[in-house]
C-alpha cells in the first residue's frame, strides 16, 4: 500500500482528498501547514506528497526545496495560479507533477497513480518480453528483435499496455483513461489514430504478434500461434 502525504491548508479539501484516496487503497497522512508537513514527510518517509503551494508558516516551495534537498520522493503541487506554474517550471524546483485548482478528484488521483507508476518503472528497470518484442521501461524504447521501434509517447504507452495484458481488450476509453488519465476521455477515436500509426510502424518487421480490433469493444493485443479471439 502506497503512503501519501496530503498537504494542504483547507480543511474541507484537505479532508475530502484524504477520503478519495483513501477509497482508492491509498494509506493517506494529512497535513494542515509547512513545517508539518515536514515534520511528517521525516516521520514517514512516504511514497508521494501532493503539496499545495499557498500554505501558512511554510510554503509549499519551501517544503519543496527541503525535500529536493534530501531525496526525490515524488511531489505533486496544487496551485491556484498560473504564475505559480511558471515559478514552478522556470525554477526547476523539480516538482513531477502540477494540478492546478480547481480540479476533480479523479483527475489528481490519475496524476498520482501515473508519477507512481513511472517513478517505480524508474528505480527497477523493468522490461516486458513477448516472443520477439522487448520494452525497456526505464529508457522509454521498445525492440522487436534488435530494430528499435520509432513510437511517440502515446504509441509506447499503448504498446505498453497492451503488451502487459497480452490477450486482454481494453476499450478506447481505459486506453485513454490510462495514458491521460480521464481529462481526454471525449476524444475515444484518438485512439484508432494511434493504433494505426503503431500498426504501421510494426508492419515491416517480423513481430510475432498482432494489434487485433474487437469490434465494438477496443483493441487487444494476440501472440502469434494463438488465434482464438
Ligand atoms: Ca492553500
Amino acid at each position: 500500500m502506497y503512503n501519501l502525504l496530503i498537504v494542504e491548508d483547507e480543511e474541507q479539501l484537505r479532508q475530502m482528498l484524504c477520503e478519495q484516496f483513501t477509497g482508492e487503497g491509498f494509506n493517506t497522512i494529512p497535513a494542515r501547514d509547512g513545517d508539518e508537513a515536514i515534520e511528517l514527510w521525516s516521520e514517514y518517509k512516504p511514497d508521494l506528497v501532493v503539496l499545495d503551494i499557498m500554505l501558512p508558516v511554510r510554503s509549499g516551495i519551501e517544503v519543496l526545496k527541503k525535500i529536493r534537498s534530501e531525496d526525490n520522493t515524488p511531489v505533486i503541487m496544487l496551485t491556484a495560479r498560473v504564475d505559480e506554474i511558471d515559478k514552478l517550471l522556470g525554477l526547476e524546483l523539480g516538482a513531477d507533477d502540477y494540478v492546478t485548482k480547481p480540479f476533480s478528484p479523479r483527475e489528481l488521483i490519475a496524476r498520482v497513480k501515473a508519477v507512481l507508476r513511472r517513478s517505480s518503472n524508474n528505480s527497477s528497470e523493468r522490461q516486458i518480453v513477448l516472443q520477439n518484442l522487448r520494452i525497456d521501461l526505464s529508457r522509454y524504447e521498445a525492440f522487436i528483435g534488435d530494430v528499435l521501434l520509432p513510437l511517440t509517447g502515446t504509441e509506447f504507452k499503448i504498446l505498453v499496455m497492451l503488451a502487459e495484458n497480452s490477450g486482454q481488450v481494453f476499450s478506447r476509453l481505459q486506453l485513454l483513461e490510462r495514458i491521460y488519465g480521464d481529462i481526454y476521455a471525449g476524444y475515444e477515436r484518438t485512439i484508432d489514430t494511434h493504433i494505426n500509426n503503431l500498426r504501421r510502424k510494426l508492419e515491416p518487421l517480423a513481430a510475432a504478434f498482432e494489434i487485433k480490433t474487437v469490434y465494438g469493444v477496443g483493441y487487444k493485443l494476440i501472440e502469434a500461434g494463438n488465434n482464438n479471439g
